[in-house]
Order: structure tokens, then sequence, then C-alpha cells
């Protein structure tokens, strides 16, 4: 796996931990509602159209999810996103990095053009 997509959903995962431990308190690492929500955005973010160029799914043109994770995600993302500051500042500079390129990308492509590409990009990888 790319590493920038496994830093991707590394960090929405420490996120829903962050927000599940003070909301929830789970017995084990998440509760079951949040075992569900990282599953889904595992599975987003691995199917994501963008590829190894994923955007920060926060500033998606796109915005895959249904509305149900797409809300839960949001409540996580507003609650852990200032804490993520103190707990994880790396991280947090790497996301904001990561929507910083995402504006400039899409500021300089199309949406279809960078789905484009990384089709094309997918058929040479599986070739070789
Ligand atoms: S919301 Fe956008 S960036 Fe996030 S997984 Fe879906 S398509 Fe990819
Ligand atoms: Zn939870």
């Amino acid at each position: 796996m790319n590493k920038h997509v496994e830093i991707e959903k590394s960090t929405i995962k420490k996120m829903i931990k962050i927000y599940c431990k003070a909301k929830h308190n789970p017995a084990n690492e998440f509760c079951e509602s949040c075992q569900k929500l990282v599953e889904y955005t595992d599975l987003k973010t691995d199917k994501c159209v963008f590829g190894d160029l994923k955007p920060a799914c926060s500033s998606c043109p796109i915005h895959c999810y249904s509305k149900i994770y797409r809300d839960k995600i949001k409540e996580v993302m507003r609650f852990s996103g200032p804490r993520m500051l103190y707990i994880s500042p790396r991280r947090t500079i790497l996301h904001f990095l990561n929507v910083f390129h995402t504006k400039k990308m899409l500021k300089n492509k199309s949406v279809k053009d960078i789905i484009k590409t990384q089709k094309e990009k997918n058929k040479i990888n599986i070739t070789f």
C-alpha cells in the first residue's frame, strides 16, 4: 500500500479512537459502532478513485461516503481534530499538507482528468 494512503488510514483510525474513548468508553479498542466506522473508512480509502493521490476526505469534491457515515465522520473530525494537534502534531501537519496539496491539485487539474490518469497508471502497474 502507498505510504500516503497508509498515513491517511491510520490518521482517521486515530481520530475515531480519540472520539470513541471519550464518548463511548469502550471495553475494547472501539465500540461496535465505531468499529464499523473504522471498517467503512478503510474500505473507502482502499477503493478511493484518486488512488495514491487520495486527497483529504474533508476537502474531497466527490465525497463518496453515504450520508449516515458522512455525518458520523464529520462529528468525529469536529471532536478529534483540535485534540489531534496536541496528541499527534506530526500527523496533524501531514493532514493539513494533504488538504493544501488537494486544493493545489484540483486547481490545476479537473477531477475527471485525475481519475483518468490514475486509472491508466493502475493499468500500467498491473501489466508489470
Ligand atoms: S471521500 Fe473522496 S477522498 Fe475520501 S475516499 Fe471518497 S473519493 Fe476518496
Ligand atoms: Zn465508539
